[in-house]
């Protein structure tokens, strides 16, 4: 059976230690009994030295990094970094971070080539075709823009058809996951719909609902 990623971007949350202990415990005992699922949480870099001590069975990821691994870099966190924290896997390019703070196609691909350098996995979002980076060793979440944070997820024909699209331009070898609004009623209709997983952003902060999100795909592969 092939993997099924299920991917938590908590984002600029929760706002203390204790709160971000407490959901990763209880994400972690909801989802101890999986197969089948690679349950990946990306949580502020703050946390990830705390949350990685709990010794849940759940990878780590950061939500971000820097394009060099040392050196003279105010504010950045290096893939180095992460990887010596536990992060096995970093997101890159969230809409998020292409719009907040202007990064383009040029520095993403940068900070993918670092990643891979220093064995972090990246997760690169792409919003469309002209996006998808030419790396291997990489995963794809496809987010259309207009389906993250609103309720309004994609048609998974649709998505479907972009998947295909995406699989077509890459050669078929990378995992590629959906992300926008999954909650637990519609997640499965994306890796039926041949998603290798999902990217989960505002759910991933309800770890009941997160769990049953979980559950509903973990023997999709
Ligand atoms: C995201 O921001 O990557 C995301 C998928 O968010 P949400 O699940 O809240 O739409």
């Amino acid at each position: 059976m092939k993997k099924i990623f299920i991917v938590g971007n908590w984002k600029c949350n929760p706002v203390t230690l204790i709160e971000a202990k407490e959901l990763f415990e209880a994400v972690g005992k909801g989802v101890g009994g999986l197969v089948n699922a690679e349950v990946v949480i990306c949580p502020p870099f703050l946390y990830l030295l705390n949350l990685k001590s709990l010794n849940f069975n759940l990878k780590l990821g950061g939500q971000d990094c820097f394009y060099e691994q040392s050196g003279a870099f105010t504010g950045e966190i290096s893939p180095s970094m992460l990887k010596d924290a536990g992060c096995e896997y970093v997101i890159l390019g969230h809409s998020e971070r292409r719009k907040n703070q202007q990064e383009t196609d040029e520095v993403i691909s940068k900070k993918i080539i670092s990643a891979l350098s220093a064995g972090v996995k990246p997760i690169v979002c792409i919003d469309q075709i002209s996006q998808i980076p030419k790396k291997k060793n990489i995963i794809i979440a496809y987010e259309p823009l207009h389906c993250i944070g609103n309720g309004n997820a994609c048609d998974p024909k649709e998505a479907e058809e972009m998947r295909i699209l995406i699989e077509k331009e890459t050669g078929g070898d990378i995992p590629i996951l959906y992300g926008g609004s999954v909650n637990s009623q519609n997640a499965k209709d994306y890796t039926d719909a041949g998603f290798s997983g999902i990217l989960i952003g505002g759910a991933s902060l309800k770890p009941d609902e997160f769990v049953k999100i979980a559950k509903a795909v973990d023997f999709s592969g």
